[in-house]
């Protein structure tokens, strides 16, 4: 058994190269004899810098996967909003053709008073904000039996 000099996966004798990052894993033959220190400064050197590479792949493996799982975590939410959006869509599609349906019914709305809301039911309906708020004044007016404006007592007396 042995470790390789860059990635140190353990790996067997009789391998030529590592398992792992391919690194050849042969010790030099004996035939060459005795290696001059300055080439062994050399070669040592190389394998520092290729141990360096090798930690640096590594570390962008990382990132990688990492940035591929939350790209797929962003897929997911982006569908989960998706599935959303067409709920509400169509939510809102119901609560429309509900109140047209609705208003074709035409029920008299009328208070104990006799003030017909049939014409602010349908502004409502319609989002006509503003001609809504003049008919519910018309209409509190009308209720409370007065001609231009509200006193505090139509208010507490309001039917
Ligand atoms: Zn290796």
């Amino acid at each position: 058994m042995g470790t390789c000099r860059i990635c140190q996966q353990e790996c067997s004798e009789d391998q030529q190269f590592c398992s792992n990052c391919g690194y050849p894993l042969t010790a030099f033959p004996p035939t060459l004899g005795e290696i001059p220190q300055a080439f062994q400064e050399i070669l040592s050197q190389r394998e520092r810098w290729e141990q360096n590479i090798w930690q640096k792949y590594e570390q962008l493996q990382r990132q990688f996967q990492q940035l591929q799982q939350e790209a797929s975590n962003n897929q997911q939410l982006q569908q989960q909003v998706g599935q959303l959006q067409q709920e509400i869509a169509r939510l809102g599609q119901k609560l429309e053709s509900q109140s047209s349906s609705q208003q074709q019914e035409e029920v008299p709305l009328k208070s104990a008073v006799g003030y017909n809301y049939t014409k602010l039911r349908y502004l409502l309906a319609k989002q006509k904000w503003q001609e809504a708020d003049e008919e519910t004044a018309k209409a509190m007016l009308t209720v409370a039996g007065r001609d231009n404006f509200l006193r505090e007592k139509d208010i507490d007396n309001f039917p």
